[in-house]
């Protein structure tokens, strides 16, 4: 058995079979996958329950109701979610050269958009799109076509950087999130324009956070220091 994880889902590789099969999960927006003893509190609020031969269980459990646990059967590469996802942002393929050019092929599009679609790059959701493009001082709306080179290297520098140190604090606890030993995401704390509408901006420019819509996403801006 071995642990993955691909753009946004949870890939779990099972031993057992001559034909390989794998469990994906997807959390969505408020699932949470918990390995707890057999026994442990709270089962009845797990949705999923797998029980493992070593006394322990897995439970995935989403009060929302948006999240899924599906069997995957054979090469996990053919899954609809996974044959058309874009490269991994914190891998070597994923670089400025290669971002430059995967942007040149979508000039018309909105830059927020394109982070979010996961057939362009996968696996960055609404709240490190919003954190990204603060950033990089760049507007969500804004089009490919009219950013500059150094615009460019700041947003691909910012997917990096925060992406990276939203990892290392184990993810962003708005409501529901844990990690499979019950703990919460520490990024909450570094968040600065995600949930902070109407708070004065964290580079003490004159704006304050706005709150808009782009993409049909709640979307978070300081007004001033994004161009
Ligand atoms: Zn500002």
């Amino acid at each position: 058995m071995g642990v993955g994880r691909r753009a946004k889902m949870v890939i779990v590789r099972l031993s057992s079979g001559d034909s390989p099969l794998s469990l994906l999960f997807h959390l969505m927006i408020a699932g949470s996958i918990r390995y707890v003893p057999v026994g442990y509190p709270e089962r009845e609020k797990a949705q999923v329950i797998f029980t493992l031969d070593n006394g322990y269980e897995i439970r995935f459990r989403d009060p929302r109701k948006f999240g899924y646990v599906k069997l995957l059967k054979g090469d996990i590469g053919t899954a609809p979610e996974l044959s058309r996802l874009g490269p991994e942002p914190l891998s070597g393929e994923f670089t400025l050269e290669r971002f430059q050019e995967m942007l040149k092929r979508r000039p018309n599009a909105k830059i927020k958009a394109l982070l979010l679609d996961q057939s362009f790059v996968a696996g960055i959701g609404n709240i490190y799109a919003d954190e990204v493009l603060f950033h990089a001082g760049v507007l969500p709306t804004r089009q490919p076509g009219s950013l500059s080179r150094d615009e460019v290297g700041r947003i691909y520098e910012g997917i990096r950087s925060i992406l990276t140190k939203a990892i290392e604090e184990h993810g962003s606890s708005i409501a529901t999130y844990v990690d499979i030993f019950g703990n919460k995401g520490n990024f909450v704390s570094f968040f600065k324009v995600y949930g902070r509408t109407g708070e004065p901006c964290v580079n003490n420019c004159p704006g304050e956070i706005k709150k808009t819509k782009v993409a049909g996403r709640g979307t978070h801006i300081c007004p001033v220091c994004q161009k």
